[in-house]
């Protein structure tokens, strides 16, 4: 049999977002279990930012609790669709109800943003992540991991943000000082 050459490691940018239950907790049990990988890199996460929910047209959403959302960088070998069967694990595992309206609240979302500069279009992958640019809860994260970062083709999520901003000025994430604390205080005790 002919050996395989080894997958390349990635880099890859995860956004995480929930407003259902203690999403701090969901947060940290993502690191834990990313950490814990033999086939995965822990780089580093960014701080939680909070916002309203929003997005979903004729819905209405504001009897839903506001969202917690983070980017983590990590490195990994794992493919992409190998890489989404383990993030849709983690969503399962906190208790996201698979078969939930599209808009309904969840516990844990876990998007793939970026896996280096690949850009991949399958039924049921899109990376760079097709709406991150529509979301400053994705990017203001994301730039705060890396503010030189830019995507595919060297498009610029700096100008990307400023035009969400121009669109719409009231959706600023804002960093989420409970949940912050909560993260710093569970992540120390994390090996
Ligand atoms: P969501 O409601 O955001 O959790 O959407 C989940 C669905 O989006 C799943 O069925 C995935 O197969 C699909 N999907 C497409 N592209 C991505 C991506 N880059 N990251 C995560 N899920 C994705």
């Amino acid at each position: 049999m002919t050996p395989q050459p080894p997958n390349k490691t990635a880099k890859v940018y995860l956004g995480l977002g929930g407003n259902q239950g203690d999403v701090t907790a969901n947060f940290l049990a993502v690191a834990a279990s990313l950490k814990q990988s033999p086939v995965i890199s822990w780089l580093r996460a960014s701080s939680i930012y909070h916002s309203k929910p929003w997005g979903a047209g004729e819905h209405d959403l504001s009897a839903q609790a506001d969202y917690l959302n983070q980017v983590v960088e990590i490195e990994t070998e794992l493919s992409p669709t190998a890489l989404l069967q383990s993030t849709q694990t983690l969503e399962l595992l906190a208790g996201r109800d698979s078969n939930a309206e599209r808009w309904a609240a969840r516990p844990l979302d876990i998007d793939i943003l970026l896996y280096s500069d690949k850009e991949i279009s399958l039924p049921q992958l899109t990376i760079p992540h097709p709406r991150m640019c529509e979301r400053a809860f994705v990017l203001v994260p994301l730039l705060e991991l890396d503010a030189a970062l830019n995507g595919p083709g060297r498009k610029s999520f700096t100008v990307a943000l400023k035009r969400l901003y121009l669109q719409y000025p009231d959706a600023r994430p804002e960093k989420a000082a409970k949940a912050n604390a909560q993260y710093a205080q569970g992540v120390s005790s994390q090996t």
